[in-house]
């Protein structure tokens, strides 16, 4: 399947387009997310893809990138070989989990000529850390872009299941962007008893102690 061009990258190589995006200088892990949102957003707007659910081949017809499906250890993986990237992807997990690790993949691709830029070690977080946690918001990003989620969600579209196989991504993939998106209410993470006390059954005062 071939994929129209809009004007937006023409001119230069798509990978080169969009490690252009990335400043020359350091940048703090919430620029990095942003500029992932960026290079996703600009690679769905590069072959017009508005609607669910987003194809993979914008990023497996790419020129220099071959994808291959076999056995593996873990979910992907990315390397430089003769003249291409090869990501290959673990042929023994699901579809839609195949299909969110070749994102990632293409995103620690993306990341190869820039990643002095973008990842440091830091007191909580390691620079590998960082890159995987950011490629895991970039694949969410193409894969669930906000446009398209908050439309369908919108439309009422509201069955987990149901949206996550049009967009061909895992239900937990897709309760995460929600979350990320403002669509659905995180569950408090805990119990806070004095507080509810509190607010449903005010506790009589004790009564004032009076002293000779
Ligand atoms: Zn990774």
């Amino acid at each position: 399947m071939h994929y129209q061009l809009s004007n937006r990258l023409t001119g230069r190589s798509v990978l080169a387009s969009l490690r252009a995006l990335v400043p020359k200088r350091p940048l703090t892990p919430s620029e990095t997310l942003r500029i992932a949102e960026l290079q996703a957003n600009r690679l769905l707007e590069h072959f017009a893809v508005t609607s669910a659910a987003v194809p993979e081949e914008i990023i497996s017809e790419l020129p220099r990138i071959r994808v291959i499906h076999e056995p593996l250890p873990v979910s992907g993986a990315a390397h430089w070989a003769n003249g291409y990237w090869l990501i290959t992807l673990n042929a023994d997990e699901p579809t839609s989990r195949q299909r969110f690790s070749l994102v990632h993949e293409f995103k620690h691709v993306l990341d190869h000529t820039t990643e002095g830029h973008l990842y440091h070690d830091r007191p909580f977080q390691t620079a590998y850390e960082q890159a995987e946690r950011v490629a895991d918001y970039f694949a969410a990003c193409l894969l669930m872009p906000k446009r398209v989620v908050k439309r369908l969600w919108c439309q009422r579209q509201q069955n987990i299941i149901e949206l996550a196989e049009k967009l061909q991504v895992s239900p937990a993939a897709l309760r995460y962007r929600l979350d990320q998106l403002g669509l659905t209410e995180r569950a408090p993470r805990c119990y806070r008893p004095i507080e509810t006390a509190r607010r449903t059954a005010p506790q009589p005062r004790a009564p004032i102690l009076e002293t000779a």
